[in-house]
C-alpha cells in the first residue's frame, strides 16, 4: 500500500526498532512511547482496521495475539500484567491506518481510558 507508514516499515523502506519479524507479522517499538515499554504488533499485509476483517484474516490475527501473549511472557510483563489496545477510526484514536495491537507495559494503566 503506498504511502502507508507500516508497510514501508514492513517493507524496511525506513527504519524501525524491530524485535521479531517471521512472513506475515513484525513486531517493533513504538518511536513515540507511552509507557516504559511499547510495542507494536502489525501484520505486513496491509490490513486497514478492526472494521474490515476477512475470516483469513482472522486467524492471523489470532496468531498475532498469541504472539504478543508469548512475547509478553517471554519479557516477563505477564508478571506485573500488561496492555493490549487496539484503536479503530476516528473516535477509538487511530492515527495509522494499517492495523496494529499496542502491548503496554511498565506501569499501571488507569481505567477508563481518556
Ligand atoms: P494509533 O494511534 O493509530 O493507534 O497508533 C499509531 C502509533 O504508531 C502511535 O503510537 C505512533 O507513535 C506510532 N508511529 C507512528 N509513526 C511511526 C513510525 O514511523 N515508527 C514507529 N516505530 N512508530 C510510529
Ligand atoms: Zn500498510
Amino acid at each position: 500500500m503506498e504511502n502507508c507508514i507500516f508497510c514501508k516499515i514492513a517493507e524496511r523502506k525506513i527504519p524501525a526498532n524491530i524485535l521479531f519479524e517471521n512472513e506475515e507479522m513484525l513486531v517493533f517499538r513504538d518511536v513515540n512511547p507511552v509507557a516504559p515499554e511499547h510495542f507494536l504488533f502489525i501484520p505486513k499485509r496491509h490490513i486497514e482496521s478492526m472494521d474490515i476483517i476477512s475470516g483469513e484474516d482472522s486467524s492471523l490475527i489470532g496468531r498475532i495475539l498469541k504472539k504478543l501473549s508469548e512475547f509478553a511472557n517471554e519479557n516477563g510483563y505477564n508478571k506485573k500484567g500488561y496492555r493490549i489496545v487496539n484503536n479503530m477510526g476516528e473516535d477509538g484514536g487511530q492515527t495509522v491506518f494499517h492495523l496494529h495491537f499496542h502491548l503496554l507495559a511498565g506501569r499501571q494503566f488507569s481505567w477508563p481510558p481518556g
